[in-house]
């Protein structure tokens, strides 16, 4: 159901510097639907779904996320190349020329909020260029009432205007398009780009810097649902390890896909109002929830269709990252509000294109803090056939690119939340089996959602060492048995058919996890050391 499609209220942008303006405030996803068909700037689907080209950008661009560097920021964040600093003055000057860019034009403009625990909700003034960058934060923030509208105060404002290109060498950007976080004056500024998710992104980054440092509550990349007995279980998870996929499952209450917090109160509770999903290779057979919420109020993004406007969602001719993000009611079963309790238990999602860790196993509390900190999933090298090196890639807290404090900090903030609440911790291969990438396959969609619903039902014993083999190689313990799963699916190494060819792969990642991990071992215990992959495998 379209939440406040009607409100009288009007208001004015001078006062941010837009000028001659024509705003339209607070317009209902139809309006916003039809008014992009009728600029020429998205058509309509077959489903009823909204389809655009977000342009010259299908995807974040992380080298081009800067944060200013002044009295709030300048002791607390992690600098480096994930936090790039920038400038106070030259964000000022940036401000206005996209203020003055937008002034005269015809400005989308959107009140809305994040975060569904009432303690820690956050009010958000989304200023667009585009009518479907508006629809989209409608889509993904929480939606106020109509009365909620009537005295709103934002708090945090999105700038963002992908029409105007930065100058780099005057404005101080890499390149002509930017996204720009500035904690004095609470704007995120995004100019040159118009994926959708870089407005998403942006105010999930400064939660993750304002929930920690001043509300005591940890930040978190991942999604979470709730089972009948109330239990709650999240998915920590890099791009396209299966957060989205997986929470997405009809016997639990969806909370949330992507950005979610863990207060002192023992609640977890969603920041947005919406799922971002991954389109590619979706089917109604595999993925029916998301396939079923593609319809009128959903959004497509840089899809292919045909004259009939069906989906080709086999086409990734624009990108492979093609996406839809739709309101969270267009999924049936959801929890209202979006909040759960303490978890009881968290799946860290990785995709090992090396094909060579377990597809799921249990971690001990050490070896979670080690995975956590170590956030790896790989990246496969192209999409061409033929054997190429997959790459290992290493994101911090699952969500490196988001996360403006150090590593440690959300990492001792888990660890000492999953003490108290007396969590299990599940790694789970949702990549390559049987070899790795160009040899093996990805593991079986089916066989992944049978192994989180055997952990969900407690049909692996917790405590049972019999029940588990300890992998040589990573230390990790790894069920024999899974209802609905093959017994040689389970163990990766039978997989292989080729036990040198294995332990080698294997190697191989370990290496990659203890080169990666050098940087954090001055601040990780011994016992969080030890939490890694075992040096010697026989
Ligand atoms: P993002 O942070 O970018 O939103 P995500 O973690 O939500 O990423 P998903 O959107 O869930 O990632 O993408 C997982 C993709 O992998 C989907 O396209 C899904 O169909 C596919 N997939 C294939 N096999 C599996 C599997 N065994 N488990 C999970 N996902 C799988
Ligand atoms: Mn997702």
């Amino acid at each position: 159901m379209e939440a406040n499609t009607k409100t009288s209220k009007t208001i004015s942008l001078e006062n941010y510097g837009i000028t001659g303006a024509t705003v339209h405030y607070n317009l209902s996803p139809s309006a916003l639907h039809r008014i992009t068909i009728e600029k020429g700037q998205g058509v309509e689907a077959s489903s009823g779904a909204l389809a655009v080209n977000t342009g010259e950008f299908t995807g974040r661009s992380p080298k081009d996320r800067f944060i200013v560097k002044d009295d709030i920021t300048k002791d607390e964040i992690w600098w480096g190349d994930i936090n790039i600093p920038f400038e106070s003055d030259k964000f000022d000057a940036l401000y206005d020329k996209v203020v003055d860019y937008l002034s005269g034009k015809e400005i989308f403009a959107r009140d809305c909020y994040a975060c569904a625990d009432a303690n820690y909700k956050t009010n958000i003034r989304v200023i667009n260029e585009y009518p479907w960058s508006n629809m989209f934060v409608y889509n993904m923030f929480l939606r106020p009432s109509e009365a909620e509208l009537e005295n709103f105060e934002p708090e945090w404002t999105v700038v963002n205007a992908p029409g105007f290109m930065a100058d780099a060498e005057v404005d101080g950007t890499r390149q002509h398009n930017f996204a720009i976080l500035n904690f004095t004056k609470k704007i995120a500024l995004v100019g040159g780009t118009g994926y959708t998710g870089e407005i998403k992104k942006g105010i999930f980054s400064a939660l993750n810097f304002i929930l920690p440092v001043e509300k005591n509550t940890l930040p978190m990349h991942c999604s979470a649902n709730l089972g009948k007995d109330g239990d709650t279980a999240i998915f920590f998870g890099l791009s396209g390890t299966g957060k989205t996929t997986l929470s997405a499952d009809p016997k639990r209450k969806l909370i949330g896909d992507d950005e979610h917090g863990w207060t002192n109160e023992n609640t977890v509770f969603n920041f947005e109002g919406g799922c971002y999903a991954k389109a590619i290779n979706l089917t109604e057979e595999s993925e029916p929830e998301i396939f079923h919420a593609i319809k009128k109020g959903a959004i497509l993004e840089n899809v292919i269709m045909d004259e009939n406007g069906v989906v080709d969602f086999t086409d990734t001719s624009i990108t492979q990252n093609t996406r839809v993000s739709y309101p969270i009611y267009h999924i049936d079963n959801i929890q209202v509000p979006s909040i759960g309790r303490n978890p009881k238990n968290i799946f860290f999602l990785t995709a090992d294109a090396f094909g060579v860790l377990p597809p799921i196993s249990k971690l001990t509390p050490a070896q979670a803090a080690y995975h956590f900190i170590s956030g790896y999933t790989a990246k496969v090298a192209g999409t061409e056939a033929g054997v190429e090196e997959p790459q290992p890639s290493f994101s911090a807290c699952f969500g490196a690119p988001f996360m403006p404090l150090h590593p440690a900090r959300y990492a001792e903030m888990l660890s000492k939340k999953m003490q108290e609440a007396g969590v299990n911790v599940w790694l789970v291969n949702t990549g390559w089996t049987g070899g790795p990438y160009g040899v093996g396959t990805r593991i079986k969609l089916k066989y992944t959602r049978a192994m989180i619903q055997a952990v969900l039902n407690g049909e692996f014993g917790l405590y049972n060492y019999d029940d588990y083999h300890i992998h040589s190689v990573f230390g990790v313990a790894q069920p024999r048995k899974c209802p609905g799963v093959p017994d040689t699916v389970l163990s990766p190494r039978a997989t292989w058919n080729d036990d040198e060819a294995y332990y080698k792969m294997a190697f191989k990642l370990t290496n990659a996890f203890r080169e990666n991990f050098k940087k954090f071992e001055s601040d990780a215990s011994e016992e969080v050391r030890r939490g890694g992959p075992q040096r010697y495998a026989f």
